[in-house]
C-alpha cells in the first residue's frame, strides 16, 4: 500500500486502493498544533484516533448522516469513499473556547444561547483564515444552497454528538468538520472525528482533547484512551 500514497497530511496518510472510488486512510502517531509549529510523535495516537473516529462515523452513518466512512480494516487503517474535499473547516461552538475566546475577549466555557457555526478557509500558507459566507462565494468554494446545507448538516450532527457525549459525562465544547463532494456530486461528511478536532470537557472541567497537547496539560494518549473507554457506554 505504501507506493500509492495520494496525500500525506498532518495526522493521516491517504492511499489509493484497487477499488474505484475508495481510498485508504492511515492514522499517524503525529500530533501538531499552531498550524504545524508544535509537532511531536506520540506512540499510540494513530490507533486511538482510528478507532474513535470509526466508532463515531459508524454511529453517524446509522443515524442517517451521509459520510465517507466505509469500514475500519486494521489498527491504523480505514476505508473511506473518495471525495473532493471542500476547502473549509466547518467549526461549531456550543461553548466559548480557544480562538473564539481570544477573538472576542471572553473567558472559556460560557454556554452560547445558540450554537455558532464558523467557516475557516483551509489553506496552510494563509494560516486557515476565518471567513464568512460571502468570502466562501467569492472563493467559489460553495453556493448559497451548499453553504446552507453545510450549516444545517453541521447543526444536525452537533445534536447527535452532543447527546452521545452527554451520556458519558463529557461536554462537547466545540468541534471541526470537513465535507466533500462524493462521486455523485453529493455533499457528505469526510475527514475524521476524534479528540484531535473537538473539545471535550469532563464534569470537573478537565480537557479530554488535543488541548492537553496544545497546552502541555499531560499525556495525550492517556486522555484519548479514557475517551475511547467511555464511548463504549453510549446508547
Ligand atoms: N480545530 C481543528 N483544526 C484546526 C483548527 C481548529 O480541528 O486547524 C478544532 C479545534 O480542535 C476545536 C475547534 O476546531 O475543537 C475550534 O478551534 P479554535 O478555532 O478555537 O482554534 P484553536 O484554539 O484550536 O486554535
Amino acid at each position: 500500500m505504501s507506493n500509492n500514497l495520494l496525500y500525506s497530511g498532518k495526522a493521516k496518510d491517504i492511499f489509493a486502493t484497487d477499488v474505484e472510488g475508495v481510498i485508504l486512510a492511515r492514522y499517524k502517531d503525529q500530533a501538531t498544533a499552531f498550524n504545524g509549529v508544535k509537532k511531536e510523535q506520540i506512540a499510540g495516537k494513530g490507533v486511538l484516533n482510528n478507532k474513535i473516529s470509526a466508532f463515531i462515523f459508524e454511529k453517524l452513518n446509522a443515524a442517517g448522516v451521509a459520510t465517507h466512512f466505509i469500514e475500519k480494516i486494521s489498527d491504523t487503517d480505514q476505508l473511506n469513499k473518495k471525495v473532493n474535499i471542500i476547502p473549509l473547516e466547518v467549526v461549531l461552538r456550543n461553548y466559548t473556547a480557544g480562538s473564539f475566546s481570544k477573538r472576542f475577549g471572553v473567558e472559556e466555557g460560557i454556554r452560547l444561547d445558540q450554537p455558532i457555526v464558523e467557516f475557516y478557509y483551509k489553506n496552510d500558507d494563509l494560516d486557515d483564515p476565518f471567513i464568512n459566507d460571502e468570502h466562501v462565494k467569492f472563493l467559489k468554494i460553495a453556493s448559497d444552497e451548499e453553504i446552507a446545507f453545510l450549516k444545517e448538516e453541521t447543526r444536525r450532527i452537533n445534536e447527535l454528538l452532543s447527546d452521545w457525549f452527554r451520556q458519558i459525562g463529557l461536554r462537547l465544547i466545540d468541534f471541526k468538520l470537513e465535507f466533500g463532494f462524493d462521486q455523485d456530486g453529493r455533499i457528505i461528511l469526510a475527514d475524521e472525528f476524534s479528540p484531535d478536532n473537538c473539545r471535550l470537557w469532563d464534569a470537573e472541567g478537565h480537557h479530554m482533547d488535543k488541548d492537553v497537547f496544545r497546552r502541555g496539560l499531560g499525556e495525550l494518549t492517556d486522555v484519548y484512551q479514557i475517551v475511547w473507554e467511555k464511548l463504549q457506554a453510549i446508547k
